[in-house]
């Protein structure tokens, strides 16, 4: 028996990490992906923990040695997850869950079909523009543009087999956990 892979994806600000943080809090014994990336560490991330942080040398010798499940580019910085731990996860009969950007999921989809993709989306449109603008320190252009990708990202909803709204970090932890186990478990 193959345990199953859930992966979740969403428009940037939607609060995936947030998401995936209140996951590890409430349960510690959900099995997550380690992703790779070249950007640097952020105060209190720790190598191993959040990502595996490698310099772009060895994210591409990983991409050629076909290491990597999926990846893509995010911010002038490179993003992907590693094949052999979540093989392994799901060949042992567990569970395994993938916080990655949309582009990932659709790779995700392509090569592993059976996998359940979820969509993490705002409680609306304008709520994710209040959030992805909020900090009101940016030029005109760059909100604009920040907008259109939003726009763009949202569109992308109807790919996923599941739409969790993140109206609340507490209870959408727990609707992803439920959902890796039973998929029809959300409502
Ligand atoms: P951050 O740098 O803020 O941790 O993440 C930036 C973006 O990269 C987020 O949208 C996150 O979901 C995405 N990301 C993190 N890990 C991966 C990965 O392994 N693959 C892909 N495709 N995207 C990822």
């Amino acid at each position: 028996m193959t345990g199953r892979l859930t992966v979740l994806a969403g428009p940037s600000g939607v609060g995936k990490g947030s998401v995936i943080a209140e996951v590890r809090r409430l349960h510690p014994e959900t099995w997550l992906s380690v992703s790779v990336t070249t950007r640097e560490p952020r105060e209190g991330e720790t190598d191993g923990v959040e990502y595996h942080f490698v310099d772009q040398a060895e994210f591409d010798r990983m991409v050629a040695d076909g290491e990597l499940l999926e990846h893509d580019a995010h911010m002038s910085a490179s993003y992907g997850t590693p094949r052999v731990p979540v093989e392994a996860q799901l060949a042992a009969g567990g569970s395994a869950l993938l916080e990655i950007d949309i582009e990932g999921a659709r790779q995700v989809r392509s090569s592993m079909p059976d996998s359940q993709l979820v969509f993490l989306a705002p409680p609306s449109f304008e709520e994710l523009a209040r959030r992805l603008t909020g900090r009101g320190t940016e030029s005109a252009d760059r909100v604009r543009e920040r907008l259109d990708r939003a726009r763009i990202e949202m569109a992308a909803e109807d790919e996923f087999d599941v739409v969790l709204v993140n109206d609340d970090v507490e209870r959408a932890a727990h609707a992803l956990v439920a959902l890796m186990t039973t998929p029809t478990a959300l409502e």
